[in-house]
């Protein structure tokens, strides 16, 4: 239901393939720890099954299909799935810092509010190809066209009122050494802290793209490719959680805030139950890990999962006490 375009090691010291759990895909691996999250929902729901008659409330337990390319947790929202849910609580082992350093195994982050806007688009110039001795004013210079726009990019100021980042990370121009080059393909990844700093960056990348095809008379193509919206977790969410870290014996480095640093399309989920009044926060679980997230040789912290049930089956139990 998510993984990336990666062939997992076959590093005999790699731990799955010594227990035999590397991915069965070639090619394919959950190198971000979303096999080990369902396990861990899985747990939760074992341990919450035997108490279900005692529990007045309704529980979901969403598994996020597609987080990597940022379209999984949209088809949830837009299916409903969301719409009766008062409390929001996602898991991630790893993946959020506090002061710019990932948190260890036993170490907790009750929330992060930095989720980051993500938009990518692609776009294609066409210009037209000429002799550059013989006809060089006959061309219509695409490559000069796209370095140009790479490099207003670049130049974007940022905004006052949060994170703001874009980054050209592919551009291919040309075919040969003795032709003005007609076209030129680009990347880009663009980031903002909140809606307004999003359409901010946005609108400034657009104008770059457009204004460079203006000036070499080149066509342009714009294509969009994909977007994951900003989100803040609550404060009484976190609180929420902090209360009940509390009550596990394996936290013993609780930290109220993090950083995330980067997206996840968890923000969408979150961003509609706060819409309807309710309240939620994207929880940090430290970790050790053999190899960093997205590496062939990322190996999940099996230990994490048994305290993140423990503190999950803990938040069910405070909630459903505060709705009775
Ligand atoms: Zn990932
Ligand atoms: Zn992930």
């Amino acid at each position: 239901m998510d993984a990336l375009t990666i062939t997992e090691s076959r590093d005999p010291g790699h731990f799955p393939l010594r227990e035999g759990f590397r991915s069965v895909n070639e090619g394919y691996c959950h190198a971000c720890g979303h096999d080990g999250h369902t396990a861990t929902g899985l747990g939760l729901a074992e341990v919450l099954l035997p108490r279900a008659g005692n529990l007045s409330g309704k529980i979901k337990l969403i598994f996020q299909p597609g987080e990597e390319g940022g379209c999984g947790a949209k088809g949830i929202v837009e299916a409903g799935v969301l719409d009766d849910v008062d409390y929001f609580f996602a898991i991630h082992v790893g993946l959020t810092k506090l002061d710019g350093r990932p948190l260890g195994s036993h170490g907790l982050i009750c929330g992060v509010k930095d989720f980051l806007d993500s938009r990518g688009f692609n776009f294609k110039f066409t210009g037209k190809p000429a002799h550059p001795v013989g006809d060089p004013h006959v061309g219509k210079n695409a490559l000069l066209a796209a370095c140009s726009a790479a490099l207003a990019i670049h130049n974007i100021a940022p905004h006052s009122e949060g994170i703001c980042r874009a980054n050209v990370g592919v551009l291919n121009a040309g075919t040969v050494r003795n032709a003005i080059a007609s076209s030129a393909f680009m990347m880009v990844d663009i980031r903002g802290q909140n809606d307004l700093v999003a359409e901010y960056i946005q609108n400034k990348v657009l104008s770059a793209a457009k204004g460079a095809a203006l000036m070499y008379e080149n066509e342009l193509e714009i294509e969009p490719t994909g977007a994951v919206i900003s989100a803040s977790a609550d404060d009484s969410a976190m609180e929420i959680v902090r209360k009940c870290a509390q009550r596990v014996d394996w936290f013993d480095e609780i930290h109220f805030e993090g950083s995330m640093g980067g997206s996840d399309d968890a923000a969408e989920m979150l961003r509609r139950v706060q819409k309807n009044g309710g309240i939620g926060s994207y929880i940090g679980l430290g970790a050790d890990f053999a190899a960093g997230f997205h590496h062939h040789a990322f190996d999940f912290d099996e230990e994490v999962m048994v305290p993140s049930i423990k503190l999950l089956a803990e938040i069910v139990g405070e909630l459903l006490k505060l709705k009775n």
